[in-house]
């Protein structure tokens, strides 16, 4: 990081509604930025994904990459288009060659019901969820991906791997996001989801969760097995704080709390390493609205929120805390005052109109 006012991002839009959600979040971001003064943000935007590859055999320019290596953070739209596949018929996919080049295991997945918002569970606890996924992003069963086995028509095999280097980052990166939110007034309890009564795998996952858990006495920790804790994400999913998983784990359930709380359109997403961070809508390049100024770009915006907050950490600029507060507190302030109900929620606001009741509340923050 050159410096600790200025940072660079590079900005990949991708396909489909990237092209859309994308200037929405810029537009939100610059506006905080204005309101917290203290920082500057340069953007680049570079070219990767389905269209590109269209366009030119190329999926991701080598330069895109070492941008975004360089860059202090990476925002990105979506990528892939459903009818544009390499010649083995597999998906276009730069952005699983940047988190695998960028070492990016932290998959942070917040879940959150906001005011105002169609509820998906009748129990009115419901509209206090409030909760953080952590998804491992380089391993787990995903390692697998390219080295699957099919022996003749009788046998498959994939392998699931982990290591203790990537483990261990990984709790401490929880434990530490934990702790954060406990000094934020949230519970701060850590909750490790695993199969450690079944595979060997997690039972080694789950000594080093403990190993790593005596570094940090003041955060509360238990423990779920990944069944029980689908069964909990619907029974009460108000009672847990941060969620911390293996890959493939962390695939599905996050989809599955991402449902408890609204659309895809909602689910914000970082990526996070050692070094870089690259912040994006959990959601797709969902071709069946693109360029119809129907998709929701709150899941764009709050991931925008996600990387300020991250850069304030890496730099020690508390003008990034703030700014992130302010996307956070103008969208549940633009909810809770019942102006906002995007399309996907079942409301009449589009894109553009989305991001302009964000900015109008964004306005009167103090
Ligand atoms: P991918 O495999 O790339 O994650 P996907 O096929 O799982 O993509 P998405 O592109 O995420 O699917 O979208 C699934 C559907 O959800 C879309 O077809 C669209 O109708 C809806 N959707 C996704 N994102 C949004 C959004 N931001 N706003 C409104 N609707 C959305």
């Amino acid at each position: 990081m050159s410096s600790n006012t200025h940072f660079t991002i590079a900005v990949l839009p991708g396909d489909g509604i990237g092209q859309e959600v994308i200037p929405a979040a810029i537009r939100v971001a610059e506006a905080a930025r204005a309101k917290a003064g203290g920082f500057e943000l340069t953007y680049e935007t570079l070219p990767a994904g389905a269209g590109h590859y269209r366009d030119t055999g190329v999926d991701m320019p080598e330069e895109t990459l070492e941008k975004a290596r360089a860059a202090d953070a990476i925002l990105l739209g979506a990528i892939g288009l459903p009818d544009i596949r390499k010649d083995d018929g597999t998906e276009i996919s730069p952005h699983l060659r940047i988190r695998e080049e960028l070492g990016l295991y932290a998959g942070v997945r917040p879940v959150k019901a906001y005011p105002n918002t169609p509820a998906r569970l009748a129990d009115p606890r419901a509209a206090s969820i409030d909760m953080v996924i952590i998804r491992e992003s380089t391993e787990g069963l995903f390692y697998t991906q390219g080295r699957g086995e099919v022996i003749g028509d009788t046998e498959a095999r994939e392998t699931l791997r982990l290591t203790r280097d990537t483990c261990e980052k990984l709790f401490d990166f929880s434990f530490r996001l934990a702790r954060k939110r406990k000094a934020r007034g949230k519970p701060g309890k850590l909750t490790c989801v695993d199969k450690a009564n079944v595979f060997r795998a997690f039972a080694f996952y789950r000594g080093i969760f403990d190993e790593r858990a005596r570094d940090f006495p003041d955060v509360e920790t238990g423990y779920n097995y990944v069944d029980a804790q689908a069964l909990d994400l619907v029974r009460k999913p108000w009672e847990f704080d941060v969620l911390v998983m293996e890959n493939m784990f962390g695939d599905i359930l996050s989809d599955l709390a991402g449902g408890l709380v609204g659309g895809m359109g909602m689910a914000s997403c970082g990526e996070i390493g050692d070094e870089h961070g690259l912040f994006q809508p959990a959601h797709g390049s969902a071709p069946d609205i693109a360029g119809e100024d129907k998709a929701n770009p709150l899941a764009t915006i709050l991931s925008a929120a996600i990387m300020l907050d991250w850069l304030a950490d890496r730099s020690g600029n508390d003008s990034l805390t703030r700014a992130a507060a302010l996307i956070d507190d103008a969208v549940d302030a633009a909810f809770a005052a019942g102006e906002l109900l995007p399309v996907e929620l079942g409301g009449d606001h589009g894109t553009t109109q989305t991001t302009d009741i964000v900015l109008k509340a964004l306005e009167r923050l103090d």
